[in-house]
C-alpha cells in the first residue's frame, strides 16, 4: 500500500468565473487582487480559507512555563520548527495561518517601532520568508482598540475613558486594556500599528479581535448596542486598511460579538472583511435555515473554527494527551460547507503531540473536499503517517482513532460551542487536567476503561504497520492520560 498523497488545490486560479456576489464585491472596493488562494472550480466546495491559527507558540515541540499566558518567545529552534510545520501545512492545503503575537501581545511599545526588537524581528523575519515561499499567507492576529494597548492607556490617558468595559456580557469597572472609540487619538493609534505592520513586519492581512476582552463603556459608547460598537470599530479599522493596503486579507474571529441580530445588523461589520469567523457558531446554533440566510446575505465569507476551540496546552509535556476530535470536525465543517461556509481556521497545536499531527493534516485535507466522509479522510491520514501493510489494518487503526475519540466526546456532554481547555490557561506553571475533571465520577470512570481497553489494542495495530514510530508515541500519550485519569480519581472523587 503506498501512502496517499493529499488532494491539493492549486496555489492560485484565475480560470474560475466570478458569482454575482463577488463581482458586486469586487467593484465595490476595488480589491480585485485580495483574497487568499481558491480551488480550481468554485461549485467544488473548497474553501476559499482554509487557515491555521493560533499564538506563535502554540505549535511548539517544547512546553513553555515560567511567565503568564500567552508566552510568546522565540529562538532559533521556533525557526526551525516553523519550518517544518509550515511545510506540513502546505501539504495538507492550507492556505493561510493566522498568528497571535509575532509582536506584542497585552502592550504595544509607546514607541511602536519599539515593539520590533532587532534580534526578534530577524527570527519572525524568517518564518515569515517560508511562509511566503510556500504560499501560505501570514495573517497578523491584531487586537483592534483592545488587546495589546495597557501601555499606550498608561501613556495616553486620551485614547480611554475609565469607566469601566463590557466583557463578555458582564460590566466591570476597570479599564485599563480597551480603548474608546470616540477618542480620536485611538483611532490614530490604531491606524499607525497598522501601516507598522504591513510596511515593517510585511503581513499580508489581519485577523482581528476586538471583543474577547471587552469594549469601551463610556457615557457614549454605551448608547451602542455591542453588535453596533463592535461593528464600528471593525470597520473603522477595515475600511482605512482596504483603501491604505488593499491588498491584505481581513477577517474577524468574532470572540465577545454577539451576531444574533442576523444579516442586515451585520453588513456595516463585515461589508470590508473578507471573512467572519463565527467562533463560537451562533449562526448553527439559531439553525440551519438562519446560517443559509446569513451566509448568502453577508458581504463576506462565514467561517468558523469547528464549535469547539481545541486549545493546547502550553505547558504540558508535549506527550501527556491525546485526543483525536475527527468525527466532531468532520460533522462541523461539513455542516458549514452546506450551508455556505467557505473559511475556516483549525487552532493549531504542536505536532510533535500526534493528535495534532493527526488532526492539523485530516482538517486540511477536508477543508479541500469538504464532501468526503470522515472515515475517508481518516484513512488519508493514516496511510501517510503509519503506512499500514494491509487493508484490514487500515481499516482497523480508523475504526480504532474513532472510538478513542468516543470514548470521551460521547461522556463530556455538549463542547460544541466555545473553548475547551486541557488545563488552565491562568498561572505560569503546568496546570491541573481539567478536561478530565470536568467528567462527573462514573463518566471518568468510564472514560479510564475504555482507554484501557484501547490501549491493549495497539501493539497488534502497531505491528502491521511500515512507520510505527509515532504509534507507538501514541501508547506513551495513552498512558500519560491513563496516570491523569488515575489521579483525578483518586484525589478528586476520592476512588481508589
Ligand atoms: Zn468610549
Amino acid at each position: 500500500m503506498t501512502a496517499t498523497e493529499p488532494e491539493r488545490a492549486p496555489a492560485s486560479s484565475t480560470n474560475r468565473g466570478m458569482s454575482r456576489r463577488e463581482l458586486l464585491k469586487t467593484a465595490g472596493l476595488a480589491s480585485a487582487g485580495a483574497g487568499l488562494a481558491r480551488g480550481a472550480n468554485g461549485s467544488s466546495g473548497v474553501f476559499d480559507y482554509r487557515l491555521l491559527l493560533g499564538w506563535i507558540n502554540d505549535n511548539s515541540s517544547r512546553p513553555l512555563a515560567g511567565k503568564r499566558w500567552p508566552i510568546t518567545d522565540v529562538d532559533e529552534q521556533t525557526v526551525l520548527e516553523y519550518s517544518a510545520f509550515l511545510k506540513t501545512a502546505h501539504e495538507c492545503g492550507y492556505n493561510g495561518i493566522t498568528l497571535w503575537g509575532l509582536y506584542a501581545s497585552h502592550a504595544w511599545a509607546v514607541q511602536l517601532k519599539d515593539s520590533l526588537e532587532p534580534r526578534r524581528r530577524h527570527l519572525i523575519d524568517r518564518i515569515l520568508n517560508t511562509a511566503d515561499k510556500l504560499g501560505i499567507k501570514v495573517l497578523y492576529g491584531l487586537g483592534v482598540y483592545s488587546w495589546g494597548f495597557e501601555e499606550i492607556i498608561r501613556h495616553d490617558p486620551t485614547t480611554a475613558r475609565n469607566e469601566g468595559r463590557m466583557a463578555w456580557g458582564s460590566f466591570q469597572p476597570d479599564n485599563g486594556v480597551a480603548m474608546c472609540y470616540h477618542s480620536e487619538s485611538a483611532r490614530q493609534w490604531m491606524r499607525d500599528i497598522v501601516d507598522l505592520c504591513v510596511k515593517e513586519v510585511g503581513t499580508q492581512g489581519f485577523g482581528f479581535q476586538s471583543g474577547d476582552l471587552g469594549r469601551c463603556y463610556c457615557t457614549q459608547c454605551r448608547r451602542l448596542s455591542d453588535t453596533e460598537y463592535h461593528s464600528r470599530v471593525i470597520d473603522e479599522t477595515a475600511e482605512y486598511i482596504k483603501r491604505q493596503h488593499p491588498k491584505q486579507i481581513l477577517g474577524l474571529s468574532a470572540w465577545g460579538v454577539d451576531l444574533g441580530g442576523g444579516p442586515d445588523s451585520l453588513q456595516p461589520l463585515a461589508r470590508h472583511l473578507d471573512f467572519l469567523t463565527d467562533v463560537t457558531d451562533q449562526s448553527a446554533r439559531q439553525g440551519r435555515d438562519h446560517r443559509r440566510a446569513l451566509t448568502a446575505a453577508l458581504p463576506c465569507a462565514l467561517g468558523s473554527l469547528g464549535g469547539a476551540v481545541i486549545v493546547p496546552p502550553q505547558r504540558w509535556p508535549r506527550d501527556r494527551w491525546f485526543l483525536p476530535h475527527a468525527e466532531m470536525t468532520a460533522t462541523s465543517i461539513r455542516s458549514l460547507s452546506e450551508d455556505g461556509g467557505r473559511a475556516f481556521e483549525f487552532f493549531m497545536g504542536p505536532l510533535g503531540n500526534p493528535q495534532y499531527n493527526l488532526m492539523t493534516r485530516f482538517v486540511g485535507l477536508l477543508l479541500n473536499n469538504p464532501t468526503q466522509s470522515c472515515e475517508r479522510t481518516l484513512t488519508q491520514v493514516v496511510d501517510r503517517l503509519w503506512a499500514p501493510t494491509n487493508g484490514g489494518a487500515e481499516a482497523d487503526l480508523v475504526r480504532w482513532l474513532l472510538a478513542v475519540e468516543r470514548a470521551y466526546m460521547t461522556r463530556v456532554g455538549d463542547i460544541s460551542s466555545g473553548e475547551f481547555d486541557f488545563e488552565p490557561l491562568k498561572g505560569e506553571t503546568a496546570g491541573e487536567p481539567i478536561y478530565l475533571t470536568r467528567l462527573p465520577p462514573r463518566a471518568l470512570a468510564g472514560y479510564g476503561s475504555d482507554l484501557e481497553r484501547l490501549s491493549q489494542q495497539l501493539p497488534s495495530l502497531i505491528s502491521q504497520c511500515r512507520r510505527p514510530r509515532e504509534l507507538q508515541l501514541i501508547g506513551r500519550c495513552l498512558e500519560n492520560v491513563l496516570r491523569d485519569v488515575r489521579q483525578v480519581r483518586e484525589r478528586v472523587h476520592g476512588s481508589h
